[in-house]
C-alpha cells in the first residue's frame, strides 16, 4: 500500500508516492501559475499510465484554509494575498481528476505531523512546529491531535513589539504592517535590509531577527506549554541564529520555567527539524495514511 503527497506552496508544489522517508518515489516539482494549471498538473502525476496506484491523496497546504470539515467550503484556501488564489477550493478541484479519498491540512501541519512520526517530535504528545521562510506559519499537536479550531494556529500574526525608533522599518504585512511575519519573515528581511537573508552579513539584523522571533516563540511557549518547539524553514538556515534565539528566549522567560530541569535544556527544547525541506511532503504521505485507515 503507498500513499500520494502534495505539499501546495505558495511558489511550487510537490507530488510524491511513498509510505515515508527510506521510501519516497516518483518526486515531481513545479511551479505554483494559476490554479488551474497547477491543480491540473497534480491530477496528472497522480493519473500517468502505468503509475503505480495509491491508497489516498494528502495534500498540505499553503494557507489560510478551510479546515472545519462541517463546511461546504473544506479543502479551500480562502484569504491568501496570492493573486488568483483566493477561494479555491483545492480539494473540489483534485476530487474532479483523484479517484481516492483525500487528507487536507495546512503545510506547516504537514510538516508538524511528519516531525511527530518520523523526527524531532517522536513520542511527544503537544509541541509547536515553527517555519520562518518567506512568511511566517505554525501548526502542530496537541494531545496527540494536530492543532484545529476556529481556523488553524496563524503564529505569524500575533502582535509582537516594536520600538520604532531603533527599528523603523514598518513591515510587510498586507494585513497587519508589523506583525511577527511582517517584522521577521524571509520577505521583512529582503524588504528591510535589501537583499535575501543569505546575503545579509550584518550582525544587527540576525540580533533583530533573533529577538522578534524569540518574542514569538516566548508567547507560544506560556500560551500553549508545548513540550517542545521545532523551528525550521529557510530563514534558520542562518547558522547563528538559532543559538541566538535560544540565548533570547532563556531572558524573556527568565527562570519562569526551569528549561533545564523541565525540558532538558534549550538546545533540546527549541530545535531544527529533522526532515528538513522534506518535512511537508512526508506529511503529506502521513496525512494520506491516516485519511485510508479511516476510510476501511
Ligand atoms: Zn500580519
Amino acid at each position: 500500500m503507498i500513499y500520494g503527497a502534495i505539499e501546495a506552496g505558495g511558489t511550487k508544489w510537490v507530488c510524491a508516492k511513498g509510505t515515508g522517508p527510506d521510501d519516497l518515489r516518483e518526486n515531481v516539482v513545479f511551479s505554483t501559475t494559476t490554479p488551474e494549471e497547477t491543480i491540473r498538473r497534480a491530477i496528472a502525476f497522480f493519473n500517468e499510465n502505468g503509475a503505480e496506484p495509491v491508497a489516498a491523496v494528502g495534500v498540505g497546504s499553503f494557507g489560510p484554509v478551510e479546515l472545519r470539515v462541517s463546511s461546504p467550503s473544506w479543502g479551500s484556501i480562502t484569504n491568501t494575498p496570492k493573486p488568483g488564489w483566493q477561494n479555491t477550493n483545492i480539494i473540489g478541484l483534485l476530487e474532479e481528476g483523484i479517484d481516492v479519498p483525500l487528507a487536507f491540512d495546512t503545510d506547516v501541519n504537514a510538516a508538524a505531523i511528519a516531525e511527530h512520526r518520523w523526527g524531532a517530535a517522536r513520542g511527544l504528545s503537544t509541541f509547536y512546529y515553527i517555519t520562518v521562510g518567506t512568511g511566517i506559519g505554525a501548526g502542530g499537536m496537541v494531545n496527540d491531535q494536530l492543532m484545529h479550531g476556529l481556523v488553524h494556529p496563524e503564529f505569524g500574526h500575533i502582535p509582537v513589539p516594536h520600538d520604532r525608533d531603533s527599528d523603523p522599518f514598518p513591515g510587510v504585512c498586507p494585513f497587519h504592517g508589523d506583525c511577527l511575519e511582517g517584522l521577521a519573515s524571509g520577505e521583512a528581511l529582503r524588504a528591510r535590509w535589501g537583499k535575501q537573508g543569505e546575503l545579509i552579513t550584518d550582525d544587527r539584523a540576525w540580533a533583530l531577527e533573533a529577538d522578534y522571533l524569540a518574542i514569538g516563540i516566548v508567547s507560544a511557549i506560556f500560551a500553549l506549554s508545548p513540550q517542545r518547539i521545532v523551528i525550521g524553514g529557510g530563514v534558520m538556515k542562518q547558522p547563528s541564529l538559532l543559538p541566538r534565539i535560544h540565548a533570547r528566549v532563556l531572558e524573556l522567560v527568565a527562570g519562569y520555567i526551569d528549561i533545564d530541569e523541565q525540558a532538558g535544556g534549550i538546545d533540546r527544547y527549541i530545535v531544527a527539524p529533522v526532515l528538513g525541506d522534506r518535512a511537508g511532503v512526508l506529511g503529506a504521505i502521513e496525512l494520506a495514511r491516516a485519511c485510508a485507515l479511516s476510510h476501511v
